[in-house]
């Protein structure tokens, strides 16, 4: 395998197994890696003494000491194997989680040693370097050619400090108004809420930084204008991350407004450009749009393409918004789209390139036109939320974001001196523009070793992805054709909808069934027979997860399905909820079509006797 061409990825070698198939290979490094730390440590000042001595060592109470220390840990491994969930394993569908890639939990390990806060360079050199090289990854995964971007705690922070970034965006122009307003002279107020986030950047990068610091002291980020910067929009969809980012910026709820979905479950655009034409009626601006990529109940996609292009349709008009895409599921499927050098395939060109790299096994339509023009989207929008521990296959916890651009950082930036002195040099510096303190450097040396092993491109992490998406459409083509027969009752098994990704949705019902509350319970009864809820989770063969469409959150965007099982709209007008099983299917083995069809089997077999328990 050369340097260049890395068609031979083999990604049975990058994971422990199921059944710990490749423990050797994870020990033997485990173990030189500790030898290195140990070793570093020996090394460091060799004139200094070891100050705890062999003397010490022997004594009552160290033995004593160390022995309870031992007994801890044993109650430590038997509530861990006691309460976990498997999730490693091919009947694991419940949340965003699967196999973790070894390469990370080694790095992760090895670097926790160190105990690098990446708060400031100084505090890890080795770290905050790997962060500011993850940072340019996730730009280039997504597109920007001058982005930048950084690792946060999760995906909710990410969200919270996209807000963060367009709520004092879009306050800006108003605090020029007010320190300099020769800047925007000639603008009403309305034309400085609807200037692009290129402009108020242009200008804020014209002025003196004395000026530029008193504009920013004017801005949102001192309270100023909070009641003028109008609506965020989000689509049904929605993560709750939104509501705790629009409470915590103090945007409001008042200020988030839901917009509809289609019957793909993804954001209706004729819906969007409705509301915002009805706000800006009224003279309400609209502080920016989310599109979801990924989303968390359906793993849908939301059309970022058409909303760019209304974005430059009302631009013409004197509308602008902000676009945040919400990828914090969806944004490692980009690397499916990207070749060696990171240029996005042509459209007719990808499955050829997929093939070469053996991104899916069969030679199917996998990737519609749709979700490509989707992906190619990505560089328009001004900040997109990555979580390497969702597709990153990553360990907890390493959420992401970036910008489009990198002097971005400065409209929400801060210098606390005490962290970072302007005059030290230090070539990482992070913590000015980030909603987090202290951190773990290891997260950041667990996310750089994932992607110098698996490059975001075809070559690594497209093939990754490409599994899961495989084996999710498996899954879907298995669930469609099922049905059971339980003591004379046939049961239905209906999906929501063609997954965009790699999540399926679907129900069960008894046949002829038009009570919906009476569904609902079946459902909810087959989660908790498939989850914690029925006894531990380690005997259990089956897990998946379950959420609720309800109409507080939905609208009526479950309407068309629910009708599509036969119940009436009174029904669900009555009911006003539907509860969905959900399967997020990222298990990198299930992809291959005789491991799929031996599992097929099994999971059957073990819905069938959960059915059974509940209408037996
Ligand atoms: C998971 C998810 C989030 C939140 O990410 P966390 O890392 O769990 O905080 C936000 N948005 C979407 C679409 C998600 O799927």
């Amino acid at each position: 395998m050369t340097e260049k061409s890395r068609t031979g990825l083999n990604l049975d070698a990058l994971f422990i197994g199921d059944k710990s198939e490749n423990a050797d290979i994870f020990k033997k490094t485990m173990d030189k890696l500790i030898d290195e730390h140990m070793g570093w440590r020996l090394n460091y000042m060799p004139q200094d003494k070891p100050l705890i001595t062999e003397n010490d060592k022997g004594s009552e109470t160290f033995k004593k000491t160390s022995q309870h220390m031992q007994s801890v840990l044993d109650d430590l491994s038997v509530r861990l194997r006691s309460n976990s969930v498997p999730w490693h394993s091919p009947r694991y569908f419940g949340h965003m989680n699967s196999e973790t890639l070894m390469p990370a939990i080694l790095a992760y390990s090895y670097a926790m040693l160190w105990n690098g806060n990446n708060v400031a360079y100084e505090s890890s050199p080795g770290t905050s370097q790997m962060e500011e090289e993850v940072g340019q990854d996730f730009a280039t995964l997504n597109g920007y050619k001058d982005g930048w971007g950084h690792i946060s705690a999760d995906g909710s922070l990410a969200n919270m400090e996209g807000l963060w970034y367009a709520r004092n965006m879009k306050s800006l122009p108003l605090a020029m108004k007010k320190i300099k307003p020769e800047l925007v002279s000639g603008k009403s107020d309305w034309e400085l809420l609807n200037m692009s986030a290129e402009e108020v950047l242009e200008i804020l990068n014209s002025v003196d930084p004395e000026v530029a610091a008193d504009i920013k002291a004017h801005s949102a980020r001192a309270g100023h204008n909070m009641d003028k910067l109008g609506k965020w929009i989000v689509p049904q969809t929605k993560h709750y991350s939104w509501l705790k980012a629009a409470d915590v910026t103090g945007v409001g709820l008042d200020n988030v407004v839901s917009c509809p979905v289609d019957e793909h479950y993804r954001l209706d655009v004729d819906a969007l450009e409705k509301i915002i034409r009805d706000l800006a009626a009224k003279e309400i601006p609209v502080l920016g749009v989310v599109a979801v990529v990924g989303s968390t109940e359906e793993g849908q996609i939301d059309p970022v393409d058409k909303i760019v292009e209304l974005r430059d349709k009302l631009q013409q008009e004197g509308i602008y918004f902000y676009l945040h895409i919400d990828a914090a599921y969806g944004s490692y499927g980009r690397s499916l789209f990207l070749d060696e050098d990171n240029n996005f395939i042509p459209y007719d060109e990808l499955k050829t390139v997929h093939q070469k790299y053996g991104v899916f096994q069969e030679n199917k339509e996998y990737i519609s036109r749709y979700v490509y023009d989707v992906y190619k989207a990505f560089p328009e929008a001004q900040s997109i939320t990555v979580d390497p521990h969702k597709m990153g296959y990553v360990p907890y916890a390493a959420g992401g974001i970036t910008i489009r651009h990198k002097n971005m950082r400065d409209i929400i930036g801060y210098f606390p001196v005490y962290v970072y002195d302007k005059r030290s040099g230090a070539p990482a510096t992070l913590t000015p523009y980030i909603l987090e303190g202290s951190k773990a450097g290891a997260t950041a040396a667990a996310v750089w070793t994932a992607h110098r092993v698996l490059p975001l491109n075809v070559s690594g992490y497209g093939k990754l992805i490409g599994r899961s998406i495989e084996a999710a459409q498996r899954y879907y083509e298995f669930l469609k054709n099922l049905s059971f027969n339980i003591n004379g009752n046939e049961v239905e098994v209906n999906p929501l909808t063609k997954p965009d990704f790699n999540m399926v949705d679907w129900t069960f019902n008894v046949k002829g069934n038009t009570n919906l509350a009476k569904m609902n319970e079946l459902n909810l009864k087959f989660y908790q027979k498939a989850s914690f809820v029925d006894g531990p989770v380690y005997n259990n063969d089956f897990l998946t997860s379950h959420t609720d469409f309800a109409t507080d959150g939905y609208g009526d965007s479950p309407v068309p399905y629910v009708k599509s099982l036969g119940f009436s709209e009174d029904e669900w007008q009555k009911v006003q909820s539907v509860g969905i099983l959900r399967a997020c299917i990222l298990t990198p083995f299930l992809y291959d079509r005789d491991n799929f069809a031996s599992y097929a089997e099994k999971i059957k077999k073990a819905i069938e006797e959960k059915l059974t328990a509940i209408l037996g």
